[in-house]
């Protein structure tokens, strides 16, 4: 449900998990099988400068998260959207209808980190981010426990899989009320 109580004719999902979990190849796959828009939000602050510059330390843009959702506002009213990010705790609960926390086990995320370059300091941080489920854990907190689905993202076929599912829930959206 909307806040105005009524329902969007197509669900916003958000796909959330630590970096390196599969977000954006799941995204673009399930985006390419539903027609649903992809909305990559860590593409979206760089091109539209929504952030307050570069945090050197940590490696990574300082996200402004007013403007960022004042962007997102429109776009996500009218429902159908697949929102890509790596942070769940300051958009609006009310913009989603599915919660999707993708989860990768440590090794594997381990090779995939180090092979986009990451080491030191942020390796450690998104390593220890997966191991502690904190993407799950802030999903619980922010949504509703019934729209939360943790999903595993290890294998081609894990993504497979879970486009299905995915896609699934999307078809079925407009049949019950
Ligand atoms: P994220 O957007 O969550 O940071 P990406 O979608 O960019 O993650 O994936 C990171 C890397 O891991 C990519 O090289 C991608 O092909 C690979 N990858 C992601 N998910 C899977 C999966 N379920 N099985 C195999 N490889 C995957
Ligand atoms: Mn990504």
């Amino acid at each position: 449900m909307t806040d105005q109580g009524r329902k969007r004719a197509t669900p916003n999902i958000l796909v959330t998990g630590t970096p390196g979990t599969g977000k954006t190849s799941t995204c673009s796959l399930l985006a390419s099988a539903t027609g649903l828009r992809h909305i990559n939000v860590g593409e979206l602050v760089k091109e539209k400068s929504l952030h307050d510059g570069w945090d050197a330390e940590l490696d990574c843009y300082v996200v402004n998260d007013d403007l960022l959702c004042d962007e997102m506002e429109d776009m996500m009213r009218d429902g159908g959207n697949l929102v890509d990010y790596h942070n769940c705790d300051f958009f609006p609960e009310r913009w989603f209808d599915y919660v999707v926390v993708l989860q990768t086990d440590n090794s594997v995320l381990y090779d995939r980190l180090t092979n986009r370059g990451y080491m030191g300091r942020k390796l450690q941080n998104n390593m220890e981010c997966e191991i502690f489920q904190v993407l799950l854990e802030d999903a619980h907190e922010f949504y509703n426990v019934d729209i939360v689905r943790a999903l595993p993202s290890n294998t081609i076929e894990d993504m497979s899989n879970n486009v299905e599912i995915l896609s699934g829930l999307i078809r079925a959206w407009g049949n019950n009320t």
